[in-house]
């Protein structure tokens, strides 16, 4: 029996923004939640019916949620607890995808095993690795760690006349380094593949990052049909091959037309919560009616929609910007109670029939504040 019935209950490991909003469209569909967070009262925490304060790798914590079906909300989850997990709990996603994209190193060899390019890259465990990396690949490149990175943390951009050691990435390697590619933009695809194995793939996103952090999506992304129907054909490929349950998130650099895999997230991703009103099915609820084994909903894009995170304070100027750009912009606030710097603490979705007209404008606002 795969079908998960409405009144069941859907536990999520991880109490950050994605589980807050599975949680807020699986309880649309008549789901109850349970969260294992170690931080009481987390984003997810608030808005579930019951909350496990405890470690990620818990095993007793896991078993607390008294769930009809897991989920996770962020990758970071040990081989050891994915294992127990899905031994002893239903876990359709399973811990394949896991462990693959939770290491830059195995991410990168599983997907030129699919045939699908990648940076050209090379693993880095010494200074004289990394000097043998500056010869093969050419500078820049950059040094990431191969565990625990994001928003651009666990990363170092070697440009040519730089002091070459990977003692600065503060991390016992190994590395990869990998080539410094030149884009003209990057994207990304949102892929959903339930447990009968329905897929379907969101519109492709436009990514604009800030200091290695997301800030912008722009949808429909400025890039030829050929080079969305490029990159939502890599995203399906990905998909199937991993024979994929539930959401993956596929960031692509465009390049001279042609798309390189940058690298890839096994849940719902930041740059598709333009979703949640910008398509008939936000990528949130897309991954519930996957996991449950619903059909999986229509993915049209409504409406093209310019998606802006707040970042830290930024978070203030959400009434600001609700006023200056009227009722187009619909502002989603995670329940963070601390807005440090680089902290994700909520976004604005701009539904717009002119996206150069309205960039322009949070360009102005964005002056009008510094
Ligand atoms: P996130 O969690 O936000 O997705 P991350 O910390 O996992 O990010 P990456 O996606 O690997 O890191 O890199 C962050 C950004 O840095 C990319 O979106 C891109 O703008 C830039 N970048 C990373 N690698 C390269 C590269 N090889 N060539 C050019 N730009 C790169
Ligand atoms: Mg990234």
């Amino acid at each position: 029996m795969t079908f998960i019935k409405p009144g069941s209950t859907i536990g999520i490991l991880g109490g950050g923004q994605l589980g807050r909003m599975m949680a807020l469209s699986a309880r649309n569909m008549g789901y109850r939640i349970s969260v294992l967070e170690p931080q009481k009262d987390s984003p997810c925490g608030q808005v579930a019916d019951h909350e496990v304060v405890a470690a990620y790798d818990d095993k007793q914590g896991a078993e607390d949620l008294s769930c009809d079906v897991l989920t996770y909300e962020f990758e970071n989850i040990s081989a050891e607890t994915a294992d127990h997990l899905a031994s002893s709990l239903h876990f359709p996603q399973g811990s394949k995808l896991l462990l693959i994209s939770q290491d830059r190193l195995r991410e990168k060899e599983a997907i030129e095993s699919y045939g699908l390019p990648v940076a050209p890259y090379k693993k880095v465990e010494s200074d004289t690795d990394l000097a043998d990396a500056v010869s093969a690949l050419g500078l820049p490149l950059v040094v990431k760690t191969t565990r625990g990175g994001y928003d651009g943390k666990g990363q170092l951009v070697i440009n040519k006349g730089d002091e070459v050691s990977v003692r600065e990435l503060e991390d016992n390697g190994p590395f990869v380094a990998e080539q410094w590619i030149p884009f003209d933009c990057e994207v990304s695809v949102i892929v959903t593949r339930s447990v009968s194995g329905e897929t379907a793939t969101f519109p492709v996103a436009e990514n604009i990052h800030r200091n290695g952090i997301l800030h912008q999506s722009i949808v429909p992304a400025r890039v030829s049909d050929e080079v969305q129907e490029r990159a939502r054909k890599a995203a399906l490929t990905l998909a199937e091959s991993v024979s994929l349950v539930g959401t993956l998130a596929v960031e692509m650099f465009v390049r001279d037309g042609e798309i390189v895999i940058n690298e890839i997230a096994p849940r719902p991703h930041n740059s598709g919560h333009y979703t949640m009103n910008a398509c008939a099915t936000s990528q949130f609820e897309q991954h519930i009616r996957a996991i449950c084994d619903w059909p999986l909903g229509e993915t049209t894009l409504l409406t093209p929609t310019v998606m802006v995170n707040l970042i830290g304070d930024e978070v203030e100027r959400a009434v600001e910007m609700r006023k200056e750009l009227g009722s187009a912009a619909h502002v989603h606030i995670y329940g963070k109670k601390e807005a440090r710097p680089g902290r994700k603490m909520g976004h604005v979705n701009v539904l717009t029939s002119d996206v150069e007209a309205t960039l322009e404008q949070l360009n102005v606002l964005e002056e009008a504040k510094s």
